[in-house]
């Protein structure tokens, strides 16, 4: 247990706080908390502090999605100067270095506070309720712990939703989190949204194309007979693989 404060007294006065998390949210609030004078406790059960945004949210994507933007840019621009050529991109790389970054802030942003705080201290393990004080942590070595605290902040963030799909389960299906750390790209089209009342038969030609296992690439290369909105989807697959500023509205 911590063994930050000056003296028993001056611990028992501090209002004591529990944590649930250690995302961004818990880490405001422990930081603004203890510039308050409380005591925090963080609990986190996963492997890594730091939640979401650092690990497997916006720091990570943001990474990829610039790093395609630079990819992209060499296959389309529009300086005559500057040769135009397909990238070669080896993600393996790519993700050792988005990975690498993810470390460098965690510690930065996140391990360095604790580091640096001695009123936030950190217990591993996954928490839940016995009663409105107190908690029950059942940290990694199976055993568990009882923190009864004067305030408990709930800041376990969202998980995505795995859909009861049968057979899901079995196959070996990505959220985000596979997503970002593939070291190989699927080509496969991953769902559909639409928003129009008109849009049956795009949701219909998209849940073919994924039935199908369609690439992206094969998509795009459809040749729809008639002008129909099924054109939206087709351009849709288009963006990813071609120059779309050279495609007319309805170009094939
Ligand atoms: C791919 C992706 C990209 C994103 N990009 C952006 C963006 O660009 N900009 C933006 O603003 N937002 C973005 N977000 C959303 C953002 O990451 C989250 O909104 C934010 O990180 C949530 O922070 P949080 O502190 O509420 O929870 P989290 O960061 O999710 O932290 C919750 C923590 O609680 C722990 N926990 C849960 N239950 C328990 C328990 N019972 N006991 C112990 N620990 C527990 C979890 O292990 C986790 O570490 C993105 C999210 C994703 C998935």
């Amino acid at each position: 247990m911590r063994d930050c404060c000056a003296s028993e007294s001056s611990c028992e006065s501090k209002i004591h706080i529990a944590i649930v998390g250690t995302g961004s949210g818990a880490f405001a609030a422990a930081i603004r908390a203890v510039e308050e004078g409380a005591l925090v406790t963080l609990i986190e059960g996963g492997e890594v502090i730091g939640g979401t945004c650092v690990n497997v949210g916006c720091v990570p994507s943001k990474i990829m999605i610039r790093s395609a933007h630079i990819a992209h840019l060499q296959t389309s621009h529009a300086f005559d100067g500057i040769s135009i050529h397909q990238p070669q991109i080896n993600r393996a790389k790519l993700v050792q270095q988005q990975q690498a970054r993810v470390e460098e802030l965690r510690q930065a942003k996140y391990e360095s506070i604790l580091d640096n705080h001695p009123d936030i201290e950190l217990i591993r393990g996954w928490a839940s309720f016995e009663n409105a004080h107190t908690l029950v942590v059942k940290q990694p070595d199976g055993s568990a712990m009882r923190l009864t605290q004067d305030r408990i902040l709930l800041a376990t963030g969202a998980s995505a939703a795995i859909p009861d799909i049968s057979g899901l389960a079995q196959s070996p299906f990505w959220t985000s989190t596979e997503a970002l750390v593939a070291e190989k790209e699927s080509g496969r089209l991953l769902g559909a949204q639409v928003l129009a009342g008109e849009g049956g038969e795009i949701i219909q030609t998209a849940a073919l194309a994924i039935r199908n296992r369609m690439t992206i690439h094969e998509l795009a290369d459809q040749l729809f007979p008639y002008l129909t909105m099924v054109e939206s989807i087709k351009l849709c697959a288009q963006t990813f693989t071609k120059d779309v500023k050279q495609l007319s509205c309805c170009a094939g």
